[in-house]
């Protein structure tokens, strides 16, 4: 089969922002692999990016503009969008309207939404979901800076002698910049690398020092250190002195809440000795980079502990030289590309200040517009409370889905159900969110859209279209400028291409600058289609004086204050706001799995992705299961004072007592009640308005379900109704439901009939009742294809899942084979082979297990020569050490 050459474009999920090569065949199949040109990545990949090739179809895809869930053609739907919103501006004012948009977004679409709003609305209502993952980064960068600048870039991580990694599970949530610190670990063995984490996570297999620190307890900690390095004599003077302010404020206040080693490790409850392990080899490594991201960042403090940390690189003058720099990872493919137009509402575009008159003035003339908002808009908790308290009455919310990913969730969802006109453009149809749009529009997916993004080191790259525009999709800029030219701005909206976006954005990047904004990529306004389209990724800045781009900033002791030094900013620790009680007992924290993105709309798509962690869970320390009398793999409700959820236990004792963790991902399409946003409460960080994610209360208790199942089948939907508990999860081929039910049904053939819809009488339908176990099994064939099987049980013990949809891919079942399906037992020569673990190569723990001791490996490297697992991608080497640590 031949097929098409790739097309270099950059994957769609993390921050790093990979460069893939995407090939589409002559069959319409894709394969991705990593760019070896690009520098992130370099050729690496992990498992999200390697799948990508599953996620590109569109079974679930929005394809047409709706209004009130009918199809409308697109004037129909743009006409309709512009004149509403003309006429609530006229009635109620700008501040009526509000976007609420996301680091999923392309910057080209992103520039023109935030223009329309701050530059044409005239309100600074457009916010972004990027507010919930690393606006108290930014907010830090900016109180220390003067900018939001990250003065560093990925090469560091290999210069530097030791890494500090602080909220951030790296192994899963950036998982190529994982396998660049495991790489830099084995060409230098004395890179020392550093865990601060409540949980022990994946990361913590690189780690050399894992400081299982007290919830919340992030900037106490950097306090000690900085009270530490003035003790020690580690001040950089020639720095400090030259190129900094306030230093003697900070080292007042770090004094003031831990003088000693001993203080500082008592408020963080860490051995004493591990906390003056991790100072003495900060203070005496001069090439230090600490890593950050939403373990810091989503907290009612966040700005504060990001500022801690920075106070400490300050004070050393690790700052701007290789190997060395406070780094915030980002978590979204683009939430640079949004902090340089100005997508949040405290922002104007290209790094300007909403609140400043002369950038304000600057931007209208740039912008030829004709008014201008001068106050920060609604950050995004305030955005959905606006539009509750009928402040907002319109919202358009472009490619993301708050309905599950905001604090709060059910009022969110309460909300938009009472806005006057909720307008959503997306490329999936039956997200939380879009279910609620009044209109509906659809935007391009990833392999469909052109454009730039920007990553975590602040590199630009495109992306680019591989795949024919399905349906009636449009670009989001498309769709913006559409929306723009139709409330009277044509004149400023005339862009036919990204790159006309790409250059104005450039352009303003540079306007009037003088040095004094860092942000400027002026070496890029004159781009020509074919250069945009063949552009290389670059670092910014990027101006006549850097034409092929800045890889670290700040070095010369410059920074972009007014007087042009960094400032320490005084930290006085707080406590998280949120603190347990006796009804709310457990610190809850949330975060991301190894192998789903966001709200699982893309990486539900792929059976392989779904395979590792399919269903929600709660994890929990032993000593704490025991006393809740949870068990691993039983339910449980997790239960705040805003909502509830039904997830399956993890014991282990990676969590600390008193502390449970509940992954971020699901959401009402793949689960009855995962929703963990719903629990979290509405406290923000009082500076970025990020909430905190990461600690609300919550209570445990037992699920008492009547009965437990599952479902496999090639069945798309079913009737759910008498299942209290239903995940679903895409397999290869079928869909597999988890199940559980509080009430007893006297006709189990029937409900299960009922279940799978299927009439009675159904023939091909094989069925057992075990009465005495009260076991019931059934399957249903088309021909010799087994189409569904489901099992019911009084427990959750119940027949392995990977054997029975191993079954799914035989053409013909024989009577053995049926037999030993509904028995529940592999037969002799079918494996069972267990949760999948490596999902490039579809390999199960159980396998892994069995290879472990039958063919006595010791290593990695081992395992992947036996059965190929952790060979491609190697997301899954964190997991393959943990197998090999338990036998
Ligand atoms: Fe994509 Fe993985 Fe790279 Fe992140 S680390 S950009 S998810 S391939």
């Amino acid at each position: 089969m031949s097929k098409t050459s790739p097309t270099l474009t950059t994957c769609p999920y993390c921050g790093v922002g990979c460069g893939v090569a995407a090939t589409l065949d002559e069959l319409g199949q894709v394969t991705v692999k990593g760019d070896k040109s690009h520098p992130a990545n370099e050729g690496r990949m992990c498992s999200k990016g390697t799948a990508l090739g599953d996620t590109v179809y569109l079974q679930e895809r929005l394809l047409y503009p709706e209004i009130a869930g009918e199809q409308v053609s697109w004037d129909q739907a743009l006409d309709t969008v512009a004149g509403e919103f003309g006429r609530i501006v006229r009635e109620h004012g700008p501040d009526a309207i509000a976007f609420y948009v996301s680091g999923q977004l392309l910057t080209e679409d992103y520039y023109v939404a935030n223009k329309l709003m701050k530059g044409f609305i005239g309100s600074g209502n457009i916010d972004t979901n990027s507010r919930l993952c690393m606006s108290s980064a930014v907010a830090a960068y900016k109180r220390a800076f003067g900018e939001d600048i990250v003065p560093c870039c990925y090469d560091d991580l290999e210069r530097a002698k030791m890494i500090v990694l602080t909220g951030s599970n790296t192994a899963w949530c950036h998982p190529v910049l994982y396998q660049r610190i495991v790489k830099a670990r084995k060409c230098n063995p004395d890179l020392f690398v550093v865990l601060i984490d409540p949980r022990r996570t994946q990361t913590a297999n690189v780690a050399d020092l894992h400081l299982g620190i007290k919830p919340g307890r992030d900037a106490v900690l950097f306090n000690g250190l900085l009270n530490y390095l003035d003790e020690a004599g580690e001040n950089n003077e020639i720095f400090s002195s030259n190129f900094t302010t306030g230093m003697e404020e900070a080292l007042a206040a770090a004094k003031d809440s831990a003088p000693s080693i001993k203080a500082a490790a008592k408020s963080c409850q860490l051995p004493v000795e591990d906390v003056h392990e991790f100072y003495r080899m900060f203070a005496r490594t001069e090439r230090v980079v600490t890593v950050f991201s939403q373990g810091t960042n989503q907290s009612s403090s966040g700005v504060d502990k990001a500022n801690s940390l920075i106070n400490c690189h300050l004070f050393t003058g690790r700052i701007g030289r290789p190997g060395m720099g406070p780094f915030s990872l980002t978590g979204q493919p683009n939430a640079m590309g949004g902090r340089e137009v100005g997508g949040l509402a405290n922002q104007l575009a290209a790094h300007m200040e909403l609140e400043n008159p002369e950038h304000t003035d600057r931007v209208q003339r740039f912008w030829d517009s004709p008014v201008i908002a001068r106050k920060s808009g609604a950050k995004a908790v305030d955005l959905f409370r606006n539009i509750a308290d009928g402040k907002i009455k319109a919202v358009w919310i472009m490619a993301t889905n708050p309905v599950v990913s905001l604090p709060e969730a059910d009022k969110v969802r309460a909300a938009l159900e009472q806005c006057e006109l909720v307008v959503v453009s997306d490329c999936v149809r039956e997200t939380d969110t879009v279910k609620l749009g009044h209109v509906r529009l659809p935007a391009l997916a990833w392999g469909e859209q052109d454009g730039t993004v920007t990553n975590s080191e602040r590199c630009i790259s495109r992306q680019r279209a591989f795949l024919p525009v399905p349906g009636q999709a449009r670009s989001d800029w498309w769709i913006i400028t559409e929306v723009a030219k139709r409330m009277g701005f044509a004149d400023h909206f005339d862009f036919n291409d990204p790159v006309d976006i790409f250059r104005e954005h450039a352009a303003l990047s540079g306007f009037e600058n003088n040095g004094q904004r860092a942000f400027n990529i002026s070496g890029l306004e004159t781009l020509s289609y074919d250069e945009y389209d063949t552009l290389k990724p670059v670092r910014w800045p990027v101006t006549a004086a850097a034409p092929n781009g800045t890889d670290r900033l700040y070095g010369n002791g410059k920074f972009s204050t007014a007087d042009g030094k960094a400032r320490f900013i005084p930290i006085t620790p707080r406590n998280p706001v949120s603190q347990p009680t006796s009804e709310y007992p457990y610190v809850l924290n949330t975060g991301r799995v190894r192998d789903h993105w966001h709200t699982i709309t893309r990486t539900g798509m792929s059976p392989r992705l779904s395979s590792h962690t399919f269903e929600p869970y709660v994890e929990i320390h032993p000593e704490d299961a025991a006393r809740e009398e949870v068990v691993d793999g039983g339910l449980a409700c997790v239960e705040s004072a805003h909502g509830h959820v039904f997830v399956r236990v993890r014991v282990s004792d990676s969590q600390q007592t008193g502390s449970l963790f509940v992954p971020m991902h699901w959401s009402g399409q793949f689960s009855s009640q995962g929703r963990i946003g719903a629990l979290i409460k509405s406290v923000v960080d009082p500076v970025s308005g990020q909430p905190e994610s990461k600690h609300s209360t919550a209570k445990i208790s037992k699920c008492k379900a009547n009965w437990h199942g599952f479902i496999l089948s090639r069945r798309s939907s079913l009737d759910l109704q008498y299942s209290t508990y239903w995940v679903r999860s895409r397999g290869k081929g079928l869909w597999r439901y988890e199940i559980a039910g509080l009430e007893q049904p006297e006709d189990w053939a029937a409900r299960a009939r009922s279940l799978l819809g299927l009439p009675n009488g159904q023939t091909d339908w094989a069925e057992f009742f075990d009465t005495s176990q009260n076991h019931y099994r059934a399957a249903q064939f088309k021909g010799s294809r087994l189409e569904s099987c489901i099992f019911i049980g009084p427990t959750e013990m119940l027949p392995p899942r990977d054997w029975l949809i191993s079954l799914f891919q035989e053409d013909k079942l024989d009577r053995k084979a049926r037999a030993s399906l509904l028995s529940g037992t592999p037969l002799i020569d079918q494996e069972d082979t267990g949760r999948i673990v490596c999902a490039c190569f579809n390999v199960g723990e159980k396998t892994i297990s069995r290879s472990i001791h039958e063919q006595k490996l010791k290593t990695p490297e081992d395992i992947g020569a036996c059965l190929q697992a952790g060979t491609n991608c190697g997301s899954c080497i964190p997991e393959l050490r943990e197998l090999l640590a338990a036998r």
